[in-house]
């Protein structure tokens, strides 16, 4: 095997190493963007409780102020009542309505009651919610600083395996070097080897004044077919 397939060859494991790592790094990251969005997730599901929370208590302030207002009400009927200037007629129609708001603020205060009570289990709800998120985001942070330093890590490999490939690149004559960075455009494996007397690239047999040369080595041989770059062991 010539020298300089033996460059090419390794510049084709640089590039085939540089395009792994980069798929790995493409995984790792798409694996960091669904941790953010579960957190996300998980933190607007707490953000729902809260809310709620929110509307029961406003809900409840306003039932509070209605049964304050009632009862203001009902204060001003009975001075009314008590002044006694009134006619008899009136005096029972104000009567009627004292105990008809009286009825109502009895409902309303169970009201009240329920909606208290719904506010205390919301509350609870929410504080185990939110002590659960605490931890789930430790554990989100955690492995969010774990995929960024493998990152990291697997660049760093990028780099290193791209400058080693560039330091190969050098010391392969410059007409080469563009014959197989064309056909790596269009195949991963550029430089293959002949089995059987086939190019292990397209598949299809190699001719055999073709093997001949590429067994001799004095010569960068290339399939007729897919124009691949040949060589034998
Ligand atoms: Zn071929």
């Amino acid at each position: 095997m010539s020298e300089e397939i033996t460059l090419l060859l390794t510049v084709q494991e640089k590039d085939q190493q540089g395009v792994d790592l980069s798929l790995k790094v493409e995984r790792l990251e798409k694996q960091k963007i669904q941790v953010q969005r579960r957190l996300d997730e998980e933190r607007a599901a707490v953000d729902r409780v809260r809310q709620q929370l929110q509307q029961l208590e406003h809900n409840s302030r306003l039932k509070n102020l209605e049964v304050d207002d009632l009862d203001m009400q009902i204060r001003e009927y009975q001075k009314r009542l008590n002044q006694g200037i009134i006619s008899f007629k009136e005096m029972e129609a104000l009567r009627t309505k004292i105990l008809n708001q009286r009825e109502r603020i009895s409902e309303m205060e169970d009201e009240a009651l329920a909606l208290m009570d719904e506010i205390e289990v919301t509350k609870t709800r929410l504080a185990e919610e939110e002590k659960a998120l605490g931890e789930r985001e430790k554990e989100f942070t955690a492995r969010s600083q774990e995929i960024a330093s493998r990152i990291a890590q697997l660049r760093e490999e990028i780099a290193s395996c791209m400058e080693e490939r560039a330091e190969v690149a050098t010391r392969i004559p410059a007409h080469l070097l563009t014959r197989y960075e064309n056909l790596h455009t269009k195949f991963n494996d550029p430089v293959v080897t002949i089995v059987g007397g086939t190019c292990s690239g397209c598949k299809l047999k190699v001719s055999g004044n073709a093997i001949e040369r590429a067994r001799n080595g004095a010569e960068i041989v290339t399939c007729e077919n897919c124009s691949r770059i040949l060589y034998i062991h």
